[in-house]
């Protein structure tokens, strides 16, 4: 029988707003009961501030191996391709266990910094001479069990990437630990499905990498493999990828998959940066999640996403921490709204005049968002809910005489991650004190694992 939890809280915010008082009774990974304006009772355990957890929508794990050590700069201009190559060098350079222990710190860190689940965007699949694993989902497997030692919640979503360019071109030598044939990325999904099915509520979706990686005929194999699940695929980042899209096809990457893939709802466009007005408002309209990361995209020099279009349009967002080169949901919330507002020269831009603050526009739309990407209800602080809860403290300055939506201000634009107090995941509290409950353990493995990478 699941032991009942109950938590009292000086604030929460539910799926109807801020409310003080609030008791949640927890029923091993769900929500059993809420109360509003309930006085604590002996036994309840008491804190400040709840939050219903983000999904981060779009992570690459291995890739926080390398976050900083690609800030130098090249004899030539440097560029996202110029970042590739770095990264494809750890790509090659890292094995089934290293991958493990970075993605398990990795999790523990997402933790930490308010996200409650990630979408693993997948692709580092075969050993470094591009040969299968016995096990096929080898690789998924470390994610999965990384997942399970951190306790995130988990939808892994295994990639199909078969080409260097437009037209089906060959793959190049650096990808060879990607790509995969149709026939071998079906036995991956399955094995892949396998490889998650200990997590308590992991699920799985399908990500064609991008139109480089991926001919039409391809994506519509991949997509007919989906039955219901979500599909994700990196689009528009850079504006190269735009000329050498319209140069094959005479279409913009955003526009030949709304009009040619049938892109909508259950997908979701990873960065889709560079998109004219009317791209924007279809895209919007579509019912797709823009997958949006901020602190990646302005790592690696992509460019702004045309957020105010796409918001007056209806357009879902999420956030995703894609190049893991910083974790946090206050920083990529912050740095999507102060993009905007280098760019346009305005405040507030995420929001509207008889709107909610900004902090509560940005977390709200971004809990909606990449909760639909993931392919999870985003049911917030509600009966029958996942217990996955973030805490604030509010001895922290950053919340000092607030309440309401103007905790999420002073959380996102005063705080960032030292605001942060409790996470439980799925009824288990597995962040205290903003600590992770096995972050030690993990920082050692990470160290080894990234000392060994260095010498090498
Ligand atoms: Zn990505």
């Amino acid at each position: 029988m699941a032991t009942v939890t109950t938590l009292h809280f000086r604030e929460a915010l539910l799926p109807s707003g801020f409310a003080r008082d609030v008791r949640l009774a927890l029923d091993g990974g769900r929500i059993a009961s809420v109360e509003t304006a309930a006085d604590p009772l002996p036994g309840d355990c008491r804190h400040g501030i709840a939050l219903p957890g983000l999904c981060n929508l779009h992570s690459h794990a291995f890739q926080r191996a390398m976050a900083g050590l690609a800030e130098r700069r090249g004899p030539t201009a440097d560029s996202f391709w110029t970042w590739r190559e770095t990264m494809y060098r750890f790509a090659l350079a890292m094995t089934p266990d290293d991958v493990e222990a970075v993605a398990t710190l990795l999790f523990c860190e997402m933790l930490e910094a308010g996200f409650t689940r990630v979408g693993e965007f997948h692709y580092l699949h075969h050993d470094a001479d591009g040969g299968h694993y016995g096990d096929i989902a080898e690789m998924a497997s470390r994610i999965a069990a990384a997942a399970g030692a951190s306790g995130i919640g988990l939808t892994l979503l295994p990639v199909f990437y078969a080409h260097a360019g437009f037209g089906g071109q060959p793959p190049a030598e650096g990808q060879r630990r990607f790509i995969c044939g149709l026939r071998d990325y079906a036995r991956l999904l399955s094995a892949s499905e396998r490889a998650v099915a200990a997590l308590p509520d992991a699920t799985i979706g399908l990500a064609p990498h991008s139109l480089r990686a991926v001919t039409a005929g391809e994506l519509r194999e991949v997509i007919a493999l989906a039955n219901g699940r979500p599909i994700h695929i990196h689009a528009a980042e850079q504006t190269r990828e735009v000329d050498e899209s319209l140069a094959f096809s005479g279409l913009r990457p955003v526009e030949w998959l709304l009009r040619e893939a049938g892109a909508g709802h259950g997908w979701c466009l990873v960065h889709a940066t560079h998109m004219t007005d009317a791209e924007t408002a279809a895209l919007a309209r579509s019912g797709a999640t823009a997958g949006l990361c901020p602190i990646t995209e302005a790592n690696l020099g992509d460019g702004f996403f045309p957020l105010p279009g796409f918001i007056d349009a209806g357009g879902a967002f999420g956030v995703g921490s894609d190049s893991n080169v910083e974790i946090g949901v206050s920083g990529e919330l912050r740095l999507l709204e102060y993009g905007q507002r280098l760019a346009l020269r305005q405040r507030n831009v995420t929001t509207s005049p008889h709107g909610p603050s900004t902090g509560r526009a940005l977390y709200s739309r971004a809990f909606a968002g990449a909760a639909a990407a993931l392919g999870v209800t985003a049911a917030g602080l509600a009966v029958g809910a996942p217990a996955d809860i973030v805490t604030l403290d509010p001895a922290h300055p950053a919340l000092a005489g607030r309440s309401g939506d103007a905790l999420l201000d002073g959380w996102i634009f005063a705080g960032g991650n030292a605001v942060i107090d409790r996470v439980w995941r799925n009824g288990r509290e597995v962040v205290t004190g903003g600590r992770h409950v096995r972050r030690d353990a993990a920082r050692r493995r990470f160290a080894a694992v990234l000392a060994r990478l260095a010498a090498a």
